[in-house]
């Protein structure tokens, strides 16, 4: 019943479909051919070229961030981020458990180790009273360092992530963090286009990492971003991916142990194309949504999940929420949903369950299990707007 329910809903938004509509599909508008030819016809499609820099220039103009430098994923983007922090092996750093792997594999490549922390329960994005909380049970100086008196590891940084593209509240967190005297690093992955109070999300903290992956909301097929006011920072960051080579004309000299972390030419230049539409692809996806919310505003069991008032989302992946009551059969909408051909899939499942990161710590989850237990995303792609229009 509730399962025909939504996918009636779902088709009312966005017409019948024949064939599979995927999750998010890649928008590569016109420009992009012409862009990559370039690169061919110059042979300029590797480490060096002029694309690279216009990405990156093009990044901080639409972020409004002082400095951007472009990486081969949001991973490698983040994992930079936490070092630049000052990020050391054994340090503990506190996320959220509702994300994606990424956001702790990024720490684990440093040597480091995430610390759990609950999401708030409608925003699904690190809730600041939990944080708060956590860190005066557990936190404690000892010869100067801040560390958690359960595993004696210091506490080094704290990365919220901006769940779907909706902003988390980074100026609650920003003041626990300031409390605690924490730096700030800011998943910003899936965040382009999404402001807080007016301000572009990955601006609020230290250092944040953006990604460019095939699915996210810019693809450069595959390719990442550090965003920084501090420009100190951003060469650090441009050093540390660039193998650390000191710039010299036939020289190979390296001064530290770095990265090959360079976002290639070709990736670049489709990173260019689509920048240039951003704020129309952003637009469309905000109007894919508000069609979306008005057709599940009569269904009572869910809640579509919307941009929290005092931020404009991106809206990369609409969703909905399923009233506790009905988690049960979330499974059964999933199968529903994807046997109408419209591709259907639950939230990531929480990080603190894989193999890999059972042991480490963590403070209550409960609106992290909830959530996850209850959410599904439906399909999103901003191509969905001629759909609409179609109708
Ligand atoms: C996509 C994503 C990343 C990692 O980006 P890649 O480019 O795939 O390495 C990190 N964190 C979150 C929350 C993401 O969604």
């Amino acid at each position: 019943m509730l399962a025909a329910k939504i996918v009636d809903a779902v088709r009312r938004t966005i017409g019948d479909a024949q064939s599979l509509v995927l999750l998010h599909e890649p928008y590569l508008p016109p420009n992009s051919s012409q862009y990559v030819q370039e690169c061919i016809d110059t042979g300029w499609v590797s480490s060096a070229g002029a694309y690279v820099t216009k990405f990156e220039k093009q990044l901080s103009e639409f972020t409004g961030s002082a400095r951007a430098v472009a990486v081969v994923n949001g991973t490698a983007a983040l994992q930079l981020c936490f070092q630049l922090a000052g990020v050391q092996r054994d340090d503990e750093i506190l996320c959220p458990s509702l994300s994606f792997v990424a956001t702790a594999n990024a720490i684990s490549h440093c040597g480091a180790v995430p610390h759990f922390i609950d999401v708030e329960p409608t925003r699904m994005t690190l809730c600041p009273e939990e944080l708060e909380k956590r860190l005066s049970l557990i936190g404690r100086t000892e010869n100067g360092r801040f560390v958690n008196r359960e595993t004696g590891r210091r506490i080094a940084a704290v990365c919220p992530m901006h769940c779907l593209g909706h902003p988390a509240d980074i100026q609650g967190i920003l003041d626990v963090c300031n409390r605690f005297e924490l730096p700030l690093v800011e998943d910003a992955a899936e965040s382009l286009g999404s402001y807080c109070a007016g301000k572009h999300t990955g601006r609020f903290g230290l250092i944040s990492a953006v990604s460019f992956n095939g699915n996210k909301i810019l693809t450069t097929g595959g390719g990442g971003a550090i965003l920084t006011e501090d420009a100190t920072l951003a060469d650090r960051a441009k050093h540390l991916s660039t193998t650390a080579k000191v710039a010299h004309p036939w020289e190979f000299y390296h001064d530290e142990v770095a990265y090959n972390y360079r976002l290639p030419n070709i990736n670049a230049a489709l990173g260019c194309a689509q920048l240039e539409v951003l704020s129309e692809t952003i637009a469309a996806k905000r109007r894919i949504a508000d069609a979306y919310a008005e057709s599940f505003r009569t269904l009572e069991e869910v809640d579509f999940i919307q941009e929290p008032s005092g931020t404009t989302s991106n809206y990369w992946l609409n969703g909905f929420i399923l009233r506790p009551k009905h988690a049960s059969i979330r499974d059964e909408i999933l199968h529903a949903l994807n046997a109408a051909n419209y591709q259907s899939r639950p939230l990531w499942q929480p990080i603190h369950t894989f193999p890999m990161y059972i042991h480490y710590p963590r403070g209550p989850l409960e609106n992290t299990m909830s959530l996850c237990a209850r959410t599904i995303n439906i399909p999103s792609s901003s191509q969905l707007l001629t759909r609409l229009a179609s109708r």
